[in-house]
This record gives structure tokens, sequence and C-alpha cells, in this order.
């Protein structure tokens, strides 16, 4: 992979003695260069005059011999997903007129949000200032970080800007949603450097679990933030790029002012063993099972894990057959994009394998954590048209299944035990490592960057709390690292950095096609309805006349078996045509009102006979 070195570095002076010498002075000062970024794309064209010349020094108010000029605009860092949650990594960057968005992936439902498929963040505070927002910068193709883009760009299309598999994954995604044709990709080479308005975003590469992984460096007028993404550090990878720690130090020399580092793996201590050890387990798994099919479940976008099992598999003869969508979608756009290296014939259709025997064969398939649908769901509960697993089968789960989707995990394993399958799903096998840095990595990244300011994201509370912890061992000032949380407001100004308010932030709950039309009110119903179940009352009147003609009958559903319950059934029968002809005479005559006398009768008498709030659903006919 070619990798672009950004020109400003190589002649990047050395800081001036009377800087460095001073403790006392923040080091978040911008440094003067003189050559323009490799590759950059100016987006704002207004904003050339704030290049790199006018930038003035951020030193201290005792520095007298600086001439006193305008304050520089306040930097503002807010996220609107990834803080205290799992998922839907967005954070902005804002400074005077213009704003830059880092990621914005999706998050997956909690157990109490019913029948919702998707969370994205709430993007009303990014709406109201569209006019500012400069691009979306991905740091990688993982759903988490690039998840929402499709709902985003639905309303706001602004220039999104990634590297190209981060991009070939997001085109896919864009196309199901009808939105390829007019989005503004621009594909951006590891090591480049965008201009977005006053800011300057530099990709820097870093180890992850999927290729061309990045950590942005971006050059505001306040200062150097770095942003890692996603990232471990591999020192044997599977593409022999390792991340780019040269870079990321010099970074720290020059001064950066604010870390954002990642947290998911901060409470383990070590290293994340290097990609390679799986291949060492995948080829001791694939010498012993000789007379066995096998069938390998990982994440789609593992790009490398997927071609150490087509290496294996070809180390012993096998063909390899891909199944589930966005399996095949990832390999092929892999494959296309020269990601992947696979040698002609080893591919075979999924169709075909009945053609070669249970030993010839792999399968990679979608549905390590467990999804329903998935194929390899399917597979366990016999509902694959083209796959049906048998004793002469060896599943091997290479992954560790996401805080949360662990019974899912669980019920599939279950399932293919039952099959006689043998199972191979957890660490006494290294068949997964981690895409995220333990502890020695993490602290590695902040010797390497010696930030003044910290703020860990992507974690959940006590990750980040655990982060700061491990961030003060280090010698940082503990007033220097912001525990931030959505939608919190972080102020940066030649004053230093704190706290300042706050944007909207939230979630929006994705169900089906619907985009945030499921409330607090449609959850509670749904999560009465499965706890409690469903009583309907069906009733025809005469509202102009007064006359309940006909009904009320009452049906449940969930709630209780009727055959068992006549009485309870017949007198919420009586209950409900008293509560009708009480009205009636009563002279009520809005449908609305009258629902809501039918609904709050039946319920209060539903309470007082069994203490259950089942929903209630009043269908009234008009004559
Ligand atoms: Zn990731
Ligand atoms: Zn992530």
């Amino acid at each position: 992979m070619k990798e672009k070195r950004n020109a400003p570095l190589a002649e990047a002076k050395p800081k001036k003695q009377k800087n460095s010498a001073s403790p006392s002075k923040p080091k978040n000062a911008p440094k003067k260069t003189t050559s323009q970024p490799v590759n950059g794309k100016r987006v704002n064209s207004q904003n050339k005059t704030t290049g790199n010349k006018k930038r003035v020094l951020g030193a201290p108010k005792s520095n007298n011999k600086r001439v006193k000029r305008a304050p520089l605009p306040k930097l503002k860092i807010y996220s609107l997903g990834g803080l205290n949650e799992i998922g839907k990594n967005m954070t902005a960057f804002e400074c005077g007129e213009d704003i830059i968005i880092v990621d914005c992936g999706i998050g997956f439902p909690n157990d109490d949000m019913l029948g919702v498929d998707l969370v994205i963040p709430d993007f009303t505070h990014i709406q109201n200032n569209i006019e500012k927002v400069r691009g979306v910068f991905l740091t990688h193709g993982h759903e988490d970080h690039i998840g929402s883009l499709p709902y985003f760009l639905k309303n706001m299309n602004v220039p999104v800007y990634g590297t190209r598999l981060t991009l070939g994954i997001l085109e896919n995604k864009l196309a199901e949603h009808k939105l390829l044709q007019n989005a503004k990709l621009h594909n951006v080479s590891v090591g480049d450097t965008v201009l977005a308005g006053c800011f300057k975003i530099e990709f820097i590469r870093v180890n992850h679990s999927i290729a061309e992984a990045c950590a942005l460096a971006i050059t505001t007028p306040q200062g150097v933030i770095v942003h890692t993404g996603d990232f471990k550090l591999d020192t044997t990878p599977i593409d022999g790029e390792m991340m780019d720690i040269v870079r990321l130090g010099q970074l720290g020399r020059e001064g950066v002012l604010m870390l954002l580092c990642e947290s998911t793996n901060v409470e383990r201590s070590g290293h994340t063993p290097s990609e390679k050890n799986v291949g060492v387990s995948l080829e001791k798994i694939f010498m012993g099972a000789t007379d066995k099919r096998i069938i390998i479940a990982t994440f789609a976008s593992n790009v490398h894990r997927v071609q150490q099992i087509i290496d294996a598999s070809i180390n012993h003869g096998r063909k390899v057959a891909i199944t589930g969508r966005s399996m095949v979608n990832v390999v092929n756009a892999a494959v296309r994009l020269g990601y992947m290296n696979v040698p002609e014939g080893v591919l075979i259709d999924i169709d075909e394998i009945k053609k070669y025997p249970a030993h010839k064969l792999t399968i990679v398939t979608t549905g390590s954590q467990g999804e329903p649908m998935s194929a390899l769901y399917r597979m366990a509960f016999s509902d694959h048209d083209k796959v049906q697993l048998t004793d002469k089968d060896l599943v091997v789960l290479s992954s560790s299944a996401i805080p949360g989707n662990e019974p899912l995990v669980g019920k599939i394993v279950n399932e293919m035990y039952r099959r006689g399958v043998n199972v191979y799903h957890d660490s006494s096998v290294e068949v997964h490592v981690s895409g995220h840095a333990c502890q020695e990595e993490l602290k590695l990244m902040h010797a390497l960057i010696k930030p003044k300011y910290f703020m860990p994201v992507h974690g959940e509370y006590r990750h980040l709390i655990q982060h700061k912890e491990l961030a003060e061992r280090m010698g940082m000032d503990p007033q220097n690292i912001f525990v931030s949380d959505i939608g919190k407001v972080i102020e940066i100004d030649e004053d230093g950095a704190r706290f300042n308010g706050t944007v909207p932030a939230g979630k929006v709950l994705i169900d089906g096609s619907g985009i945030g039309d499921v409330g607090n009110i449609v959850l509670r119903d749904r999560k009465n309805l499965s706890e409690s179940g469903l009583i309907i009352a069906v009733a025809t009147v005469s509202i102009k006349e007064g006359i309940l003609m006909a009904g009320p009958e009452i049906i449940s559903r969930g709630f209780v078996y009727v055959r068992e319950n006549e009485e309870l059934m017949s007198a919420t029968k009586e209950v409900t045509t008293s509560a009708i002809i009480h009205a009636l005479e009563a002279g009520v005559d809005d449908w609305g009102e009258l629902k809501n006398i039918i609904k709050n009768a039946i319920s209060k008498f539903i309470f007082t006979k069994t203490k259950r709030k089942p929903i209630i659903l009043p269908i009234l006919m008009d004559l």
C-alpha cells in the first residue's frame, strides 16, 4: 500500500528553544508550516485567508513580546454518541464558522427497546448548523462508525472523506438507501491531509480489525487534536502495515492540544495479540479436521481474518464458499479493490458445494453474533437452503460476542451441539483476537502523543473512568482530563479548556423504515404488550343517536387463555357495556373521548382483578 508522507512534516522546523524550555507554556501552539498538504482538498474556498501564515501562536498572556491580536475563535468539541454507551460514535469539532464531524455510527437497541432495529444519534444540532458543516471524516468502515451515515446524508448531503475500503463498504449501504448517486464521497489515502474550513485533517494509519483504519490529526486554530479512532498495535499485521507510531510520536513532539482516545479494552492488561496468531490457530484446526467440512463465522468486515481463512483453505486443498449477504458484499468489494488476494478457482458459489466432499470445503459465513436470520443462525436451525449441519461439520466462531449478544450466541451454539456439530467458540483456541488496544497499547499512545488535555471516548462510563485513571497514572493532571457525555460541550481557547453548556443529543430509534417515529410511548406499549398482552374491545355505536348498537366483543391476545377465564372475559364485557351506555347517556359524542372512557374502564377493572396492565385497544364502528 503506497503511503504519501505529508509534506509539511519533512520541512517542519525544530521547535523554538524558548518555547520548549518553559514547561508552563502550553504546547498547543499551532506549528508554523510553510508548505501545503499533499492531495488536500480545499472544501471552503472563502476560508483561504485563514491559512497558516495568519495563525497566531496560542501563547499565554504573560508573553508581552507578542503583539496583541483579536482572540482566535474558540474550539468546541462535543460527541453526539459513543460516550457512556457502546456504538453510534460521532464527534463534532466546531470553530468559528466551521464544523467537521468525525464518524457517524449506529448503536444497537437495548433489551428494553422492543422491536427497534437500530439506534442513531440525534442530529438536531448539526441540522440547525448545517451551513457550517464542512464534511464528515471517517476513521474506518465499522458499523459503529459509518452506520448512521445513510440517515444523516438523506437530509444533509455534505462531503464524506474516508479511505478506499471504508468508502467501498459505505457505498453498498448508500446504494441500498438509493443515496449513492448524489453522495459526495472523497477517497483519501493513508497519510493524506484534507483542508476543511479552518481545519486540517491528516489520516494516520493504525491497526484494527478492519483494513485501512485511521487515526486523525486535526489541526485547529487552537492547536492539534488527535482522535485515535479504533486501534490496536499489531507489529506483525497481515498487510504488513503497522500503526504509524513514528508520525504519532512526531505530532506529540510538536505539541498536541488534546487526545481523544478509544477505551474499549481499557480493562484488559497487557497487549492485544496480533491477528497473525489467529492464522496459527486456524492452521492447527485445519490440520486436525481432515475429514470434516469447516464452517467459519466471523465479522464480514474483518478482511484480514477472511484472508487468513482463505489462505488456510488453500494450504489444505479446500475450496471456499461465502454465504451471508454482508459477507458476500464485503468479500466482493475487498477483492475488487485489491485488499484480498484470492487465486483463481478458490472461491466457489454456495450452489456448487454439493460437488465437493466435506473435507475439500470451507464455508465462510456471517452470524458470529448469533443474529437471528443470519446465515449461521439459519444453518443452526435447519433453515438454510444450501447448508445443512451434521456431525460431519466443524464450526468455528471466529469472533467474541459483543456485550449483550452472549445469549444469542449461546442459543446458536447449543442448537449446533444438539446436531452433533463440533463447535470451537471460546478462547481455549485462539480463533479470535480483539481489534482494540489493551492497557499497554493505550499507554503507548499516551506516551507518544503527550497531550495537554485528554478525553477518553468509545466506551461505557466505567471504561471512560478507568481510562482517566490510566492517564493519571502516567502523570496527567486530573484537571486536564475530560470525562464527558453525549451533548456536553468542551470549549478550548487561549485560557484553557472547560465544559461549557450542552447541545441536543440522544437516541433516535429506527424501526424498519421509520426514522425516529418510535418514541417512549410506543416502546412502553410494546413492553406492556410483550409482558401483559392485549385486550381488544369492539363495539358498534350510533353516536348521533347515543345508542350502543352491537357488542361489545372482548378479544384477548397474549393476556389470558380465554377458555380458562371465561368469567373474567364476560365480566369485562359487562364493565365495557355499562361504560359505553353511561357515556352515551351523559352525552359523550366524541370518538376519542368515548374510546378513552372504554380504555380506562377496562384497564381499571382488569388491574383490580389481575394486577396486570395489558394494552387496551377499543375499536368503535359507526353505524
Ligand atoms: Zn472499529
Ligand atoms: Zn468502534
